[in-house]
């Protein structure tokens, strides 16, 4: 059905659609993704996102033109839109308030990515405060010291926002998305839910966690479907793999992410810029980390799940200061 759903009533079981349809159902499944974080004020014109293949293909299309290049936001997203200006000869300047991946990768890595990224002509803006778009249509960022920064391409890559409009007034969704447990059951009786749209629920071992990856949505989508159906789960219901690539480095990650302080080395070292780590956290699981390396994602996995009872008889690195990073 090619029409968009504008509503649920989880209590009579039934979703309307864009068309004016009501549909019912035994079993509902969210699934509605999310949408990039837009920066624009009201009226202001010429913000691009990525997010969606129409974004993709403005985005191209503004990069076989633009002499010059700004990206607002320095995460996964960010750092890849910026590697394609600095792929493509564009000098681009990454601004944000935080330092490359380090709300998500820590000390330890933002420090070597930014480094990497630097040498690939990525300049990175660090700024004191939110910053904002700057001219209409956009041209520009205003930073909050009254800088003006201007470019041919300015794209905004500053997080997502679940698609929960459609859910207003169900009581299924909040700032965070729609709470869901570990079968991907939300708190209305034959409601499920998976992908970005979702949040885990905490509990008191753990807090509420949005993992916004693509492995994330394919092992939810599985359990959800198979909780919609009353049979137990074919796998587990969450997958914490996912991978970026930042000026031509891969790095391919398993595991809880913030990664806090100083990483085991296992093999090979950062600073080289081929290396496998782990790094262990207080509830006793692991996160694994291919850094540069072609490692086989099964192999990844298992180290995250070795590593996580006992840490391997790796080294320390030493050559990076130890992080003090935020939550996600
Ligand atoms: C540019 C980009 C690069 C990424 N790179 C990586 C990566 O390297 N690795 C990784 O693990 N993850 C990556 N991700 C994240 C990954 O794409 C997402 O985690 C994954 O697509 C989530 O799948 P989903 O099905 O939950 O949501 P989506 O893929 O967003 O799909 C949701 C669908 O629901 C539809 N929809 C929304 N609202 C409604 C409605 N009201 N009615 C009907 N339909 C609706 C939307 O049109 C959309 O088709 C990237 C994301 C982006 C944007």
């Amino acid at each position: 059905m090619r029409s968009a759903a504008v509503a649920a009533e989880p209590r009579r079981r039934t979703v309307t659609t864009a068309d004016g349809r009501q549909v019912g159902y035994d079993a509902l499944i969210v699934a509605t993704g999310a949408n990039a974080r837009r920066l624009a004020v009201p009226g202001q014109r010429g913000e691009l996102v990525l997010r969606t293949l129409d974004d993709a293909r403005r985005l191209r299309t503004r990069l076989d033109d633009a002499a010059t290049a700004i990206v607002i936001g320095a995460g996964f997203l960010g750092m890849e839109v910026a590697s394609a200006c600095a792929a493509r000869g564009i000098p681009v300047t990454v601004v944000d308030t935080d330092r490359p991946l380090h709300r998500i990768l820590g000390g330890h890595l933002s420090a070597a990515i930014t480094a990497r990224a630097a040498a690939h002509g990525i300049r990175f803006v660090q700024a004191t405060g939110f910053a904002a778009l700057a001219g209409n249509p956009v041209h520009g960022v205003a930073l909050p010291d009254g800088t003006e920064l201007t470019a041919d391409l300015v794209v905004t890559c500053a997080g997502e926002v679940p698609c929960v409009d459609w859910l207003a007034g169900t009581g299924l969704a909040d700032r965070l998305g729609v709470g869901v447990d570990d079968a991907c059951a939300t708190t209305a009786p034959g409601v499920f839910a998976a992908g970005d749209v979702t949040y885990l629920r905490g509990n008191a071992t753990r807090p509420h966690r949005r993992a916004p990856f693509w492995s994330n949505a394919v092992a939810q989508g599985k359990t959800a479907a198979a909780s919609a159906l009353g049979l137990p789960p074919s796998g587990p219901s969450q997958d914490d793999y996912f991978w970026t690539e930042v000026a031509g480095l891969s790095v391919k990650i398993v595991g809880h992410l913030p990664l806090l302080g100083e990483p085991t080395t296992v093999d090979g070292s950062v600073t080289e810029g081929r290396a496998l780590l782990t790094w262990t956290h207080t509830d006793g699981t692991a996160t694994a980390v291919a850094y540069g390396r072609r490692k086989p994602i099964t192999a990844l996995r298992h180290l995250a799940a070795t590593a996580g009872s006992s840490t391997p008889g790796g080294r320390s690195e030493t050559n990076h200061p130890a992080s003090a990073g935020s939550s996600l």
